[in-house]
């Protein structure tokens, strides 16, 4: 459990301005704004609130520095996110509680995604030395092909607040890995994670302007003017399917290479033949990770009759075992969710799907404040037209419909224009080879519950998103192709 002081010294060490061109700065019009601990509804701190010059100013310093980032040798690049990692691990204690204080997870919890998003650095480390080309004889025999893999230039990051530095290092690693400048805006809710996490960068030798961090409330008026100045080229952004959307048209005006990890409508589906011990461990992560509030959390259960009693009877059981509290306090398992919006929309969604007939095993009801808990909760019997079947629930319920084929758990986990992750719990490898197939996700889980891996391509599918993070095709994203054709007499 960390004491108030130790809160203290966090909170003070945390660089609370803008981050442009190696500077910590205010804004231009001295503009700030309030963090809030979810745990609580008390204001932690205030950050600096970008104006759209400030924006400009982010945009002006990354174009000056690709040059720099570019020409770098890839070993250094590579030595700079090594180092960062190493960083990451040195300062990992507090770097957990500034998440857990800002986001509301627990400081386990928050301490896994330190360690997840250093990662994404070692992997990237790894992966900017490695950025290969080739030599080819054209088919007739005339030319020869030189291929050449150049960074693509500037890169605009917007993230979310769920993963406050995962869903940063998950773009801003491969960028520096493949010699691209960039510019993140972290979500309101959870700036001050990027803020430490780009003192580490600068810590571990990043070049002034490589990175620059800038906070705006006022995401749009920000950064539709860098989208479409032309001078960056490419967009990465993970948060919600309708904001992908807005800034998929924004990005179309300059051509943006563009990359969109959107939300998700994850299946959690167990069959008859299914280990349930094991598919109730696998639920438990695929649910509660991050209370819930997270795009690949398992979001609608389809359990196969045979198995449907004891597979609610056990998830029912350990959920309700579950402790809610502020994340900071000892054996707490659930945080409060992130605000107001995000509890009363949990709060309306089951709601909506008990006015239609679902029934209550356990949780259901919201606490009373300070702070935005909301109880682990498990409903049976969810009508399919349940809004929380269509609509990312983004809290830890766990909605429970059973069937009675495999063609029925199939055909419900595709009925949804999302298509990031879906689970799925069977022995028999026929039939998990045949779900895997026709399921329509960029991801799947099978026989386990969680996927995020950085070491894995991660990404959607449908109105899920566009491109993969990580893995080995995580770099390709920051790389243009080039080809020289070269004439050749003999
Ligand atoms: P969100 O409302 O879409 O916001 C995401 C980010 O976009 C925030 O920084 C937000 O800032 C910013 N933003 C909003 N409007 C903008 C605009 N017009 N121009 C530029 N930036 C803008 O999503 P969220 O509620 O923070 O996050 C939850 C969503 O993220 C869920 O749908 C979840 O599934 C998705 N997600 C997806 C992945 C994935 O990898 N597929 C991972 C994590 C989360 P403001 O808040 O100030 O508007």
């Amino acid at each position: 459990m960390s004491t108030n002081a130790d809160e203290r010294r966090v909170l003070e060490a945390v660089p609370t301005g803008l981050f442009i061109g190696g500077t910590w700065r205010a804004a231009a019009n001295g503009a700030t704004a309030k963090v809030e601990d979810p745990a609580t509804g008390e204001v932690l701190t205030e950050v600096a609130d970008a104006a759209p010059s400030d924006g400009m100013d982010a945009l002006a310093a990354a174009h000056s520095a690709q040059p720099t980032i570019a020409a770098l040798p890839p070993r250094q690049r590579s030595e700079i996110l090594y180092r960062a990692y190493e960083l990451l691990h040195e300062r990992a204690d507090d770097l957990a509680l500034l998440m857990t204080m800002e986001m509301g997870k627990p400081v386990a919890e928050a301490r896994g995604e330190v360690v997840y998003a250093s990662e994404f650095l070692r992997w990237f480390a790894e992966e900017a030395v490695r950025i290969d080309g080739g030599y080819q004889v054209a088919p007739n025999g005339q030319t020869r092909f030189l291929t050449i893999r150049q960074p693509v230039g500037v890169c605009v990051f917007v993230t979310p607040w769920n993963f406050p530095l995962a869903m940063g290092t998950r773009k801003i690693a491969p960028a520096i890995a493949a010699g691209c400048a960039s510019i993140i805006k972290p979500a309101p809710q959870t700036p001050l994670t990027m803020l430490a996490f780009a003192q580490v960068l600068a810590d571990a030798g990043l070049p002034d302007g490589a990175l620059n961090v800038i906070n705006a409330t006022d995401a749009g008026g920000v950064m539709e003017p860098i989208i479409r100045d032309g001078r960056a080229r490419k967009i990465s952004f993970t948060g919600s399917t309708p904001v992908g959307k807005k800034l998929l048209a924004q990005a179309s005006e300059k051509v943006l290479r563009t990359s969109l990890e959107l939300g998700g409508n994850a299946s959690f589906i167990v069959l008859d033949d299914a280990d349930v011990d094991a598919a109730v461990e696998g639920a438990m992560i695929a649910k509660m990770r991050n209370m819930g509030e997270a795009c690949t959390a398992a979001n609608r259960f389809y359990v196969q009759r045979g198995v449907a009693e004891e597979f609610t009877a056990k998830l029912a059981e350990r959920m309700g075992g579950l402790k809610v509290g502020r994340g900071t306090e000892d054996g707490v398992n659930v945080g409060p969710l992130i605000d107001a919006k995000g509890r009363d929309k949990v709060t309306d969604l089951v709601a909506d799907a008990v006015a239609n007939g679902a029934s209550v095993a356990i949780g259901g009801q919201a606490q009373d404040g300070p702070g935005y808990f909301y109880p682990p909760t498990v409903l049976t019997d969810v009508p399919a037209n349940s809004r929380l079947n269509h609509e990312e629930i983004f809290g830890p319920v766990a909605p429970i419909t059973v069937v009675d084929t495999e063609q029925q758990a199939l055909d419900a986990a595709n009925s949804t224009e999302f298509g990031l992750v879906n689970y799925v719990y069977t022995r028999e490898i026929n039939r998990a080879l045949r779900i895997a197939e026709n399921l329509e996700s960029g991801m799947i889980g099978l026989n386990t519950g969680l996927v995020s891996n950085p070491a894995a391509p991660f990404g959607g599918v449908k109105e899920s998103g566009l491109g993969r993070e990580g893995g080995r095709v995580g770099i390709d994203e920051f790389l243009e192709t080039k080809y020289v054709a070269i004439g050749y007499s003999g």
